[in-house]
């Protein structure tokens, strides 16, 4: 197949372009650098079946040739960006999903739409399952990706609706692995860089607040599943083992072998105070669940942290 992943210079976008290689079909990547690296797609080059256009998605794409289906994996995604791309993930999110909508339409391919545990917000209900309606604050901080991405799966699934275009959505919950971003802000790069160099580990609030954290390669077992599969309602990816933040810190410390000690910092407005995926779903309709245990997931991520260590 030839398929269309904007995106392919982050950290999802990477991983799930280098495994589509791998299964041998044809990508075209799509970036404009925001937060993707250049080495990503350095990278995914070294394999003649990848293309690369660097554009902006809120740019109508323009492609010669077929495309049988669109990954959409492209929008900033950490709480950092949330402040200082706002506009941008706004814009990404409405106009660089209608295009990429638009796109597909024109090729008669399935598009999927990378969405996220955000559109449950600050849930009230737990773990979340995907009817739940989500408990977001439209005017908060975090609303410009918290909303884009409520409005990516309107639009996803009017098109659905009124076009008949095959579409998929995917709710992501936390993910990591190699290559995330070393400076995005998230808790676990910044962890993993503070151990390394045996620095304090910020932990927010009293660290009591949980997440439940998905390694990137069953996240991309799981979105492949979905684009394959025929389920057009969004679908819960992640792994439904919930830890608290300070335990995630003492467990990243501890596989490092690090020196460092917990220093508690101040929270940020609206960070979630619970997050679990109900995997019921996927589980059922895909036949997934996630299968990379923390300890490995943990020690795997550290190891390459540690390799690719700016000097
Ligand atoms: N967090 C933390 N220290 C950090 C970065 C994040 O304690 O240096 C907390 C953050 O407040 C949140 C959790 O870790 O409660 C997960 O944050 P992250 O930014 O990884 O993703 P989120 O789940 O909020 O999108």
């Amino acid at each position: 197949m030839r398929i269309v992943v904007p995106g392919a210079a982050g950290f999802i976008g990477f991983h799930l372009s280098h495994r589509l290689l791998d299964e041998g079909h044809d990508v075209v990547g799509v970036d404009n650098y925001t937060t993707g690296s250049a080495r990503n797609i350095h990278d995914l080059t070294a394999n003649p079946r990848f293309t690369f256009i660097e554009q902006d998605i809120v740019e109508p794409l323009r492609l010669n040739g077929p495309v049988d289906m669109i990954l959409n994996m492209a929008c900033p995604a950490s709480p950092i960006d949330f402040e200082t791309k706002a506009v941008d993930i706004m814009r990404t999110c409405s106009v660089g999903v209608f295009n990429l909508l638009e796109l597909a339409r024109a090729a008669g391919a399935l598009f999927l739409q990378a969405s996220t545990s955000e559109c449950y917000g600050d849930p009230l209900e737990h773990p979340q399952r995907e009817t739940y309606r989500g408990n977001v604050n439209p005017i908060g901080p975090r609303a410009p990706y918290d909303e884009g991405k409520r409005f990516g799966e309107a639009l996803t699934m009017t098109y659905h609706r009124k076009y008949g275009l095959r579409t998929r959505m995917v709710r992501i919950f936390n993910t990591y692995g190699p290559r995330m971003r070393r400076d995005d802000g998230r808790a676990l790069p910044n962890f993993i860089c503070q151990a390394l160099k045996n620095e304090p580990v910020t932990v927010h609030g009293d660290g009591n607040q949980t997440r439940s954290f998905c390694y990137v390669s069953d996240l991309v077992e799981g979105i492949l599943r979905t684009a394959h599969g025929n389920c057009v309602e969004p679908i819960n990816l992640g792994n439904d083992e919930e830890i608290t933040i300070r335990q995630a810190a003492d467990e990243v410390i501890r596989i490092a072998g690090s020196r460092s000690t917990i220093r508690l910092v101040p929270r940020p407005v609206d960070d979630p105070e619970k997050r679990r995926p109900d995997l019921t779903r996927a589980r059922e309709i895909l036949g997934w669940r996630p299968t990379v245990a923390r300890e490995t997931g943990f020690a795997e991520t550290i190891a390459w942290f540690r390799a690719s260590q700016p000097s």
